[in-house]
């Protein structure tokens, strides 16, 4: 696994110029020990310099290449921004754009071939998780994809985000994401045994700069995927630099 943790930004649909430019500022102060990737509407993405304190991803792809699709984004048309990761499979776009487990298998592969690091994100409902199927859940969106195709899991970043904790201030413990991490991490194992061990893990789910440090603590928590407080610069900035 890269030593380096990975602390990404997801803007979600929030942000403007003004936000660009605050935080391109904080992290010109950025330590070389943390890999930052910001996520930012695909509007603004342009708007970002070119650094080597973050790379830029974008929030969503098609799973189709360039044509007539009224509305979407091929891979080329992002990668034209400057962005090099892809977000695919937000539990967002699942709940609120209908996105199945065959849809995120192939946006992903559409990600890989045309040379975008996806960051493939999974995670259970509260239901769910009171039902005790927590793993069943995760099991299965992790095998919708890499079952079929293991070869894009050396490609991949994975990032758990457990739904009841996205954007309700209330974080899984340091031991829930643990546990949950160390299982993803042991399901992809049977895929692609190397790069299961060497795959970045990312917690999400209202991180802060409070929590972050015990949940960096975790052996198997190899950064964070941040929602609302990466709209915070000097506290997005903070979150990064805890991850030293
Ligand atoms: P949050 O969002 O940090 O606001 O909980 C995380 C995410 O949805 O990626």
């Amino acid at each position: 696994m890269s030593a380096k943790k990975l602390i990404a930004a997801n803007w979600k649909m929030n942000g403007s110029r003004a936000l660009v430019e605050a935080v391109v500022q904080q992290l010109t102060n950025l330590s070389p020990e943390v890999d930052v990737l910001l996520c930012p509407p695909a509007t603004l993405l342009p708007l970002f310099p070119a650094s080597q304190h973050y790379a830029l991803g974008a929030q969503n792809v098609s799973e189709h290449e360039q044509g007539a699709y009224t509305g979407e984004l091929d891979v080329t048309l992002i990668t034209e921004t400057g962005a090099t990761y892809v977000l695919v499979g937000h539990s967002e776009r699942r709940q609120y754009h209908g996105e199945s487990d065959q849809l995120i298998c192939l946006k992903l592969q559409q990600a890989v071939n045309g040379g975008l690091t996806p960051v493939l994100c999974i995670g259970e409902t509260l239901t769910e998780r009171q039902q005790e199927n927590t793993e069943q859940v995760i099991a299965k969106q992790l095998a919708a994809v890499y079952a079929s195709h293991p070869e894009l899991l050396a490609k991949s970043v994975v990032a758990y985000e457990p739904v009841w904790a996205i954007g309700t201030g209330e974080s899984a413990t340091p031991e829930q994401a643990q546990a949950a991490h160390a299982f993803i991490r042991q399901q992809l194992a049977q895929y692609d045994a190397a790069g299961a061990a060497k795959v970045r893990i990312l917690y999400g789910g209202s991180v802060n700069a409070t929590n972050c440090s015990a949940l960096f603590a975790q052996p198997d928590i190899n950064g964070a995927l941040v929602g609302g407080a990466s709209l915070k610069p000097s506290e997005f900035m903070q979150i990064c630099q805890s991850a030293k």
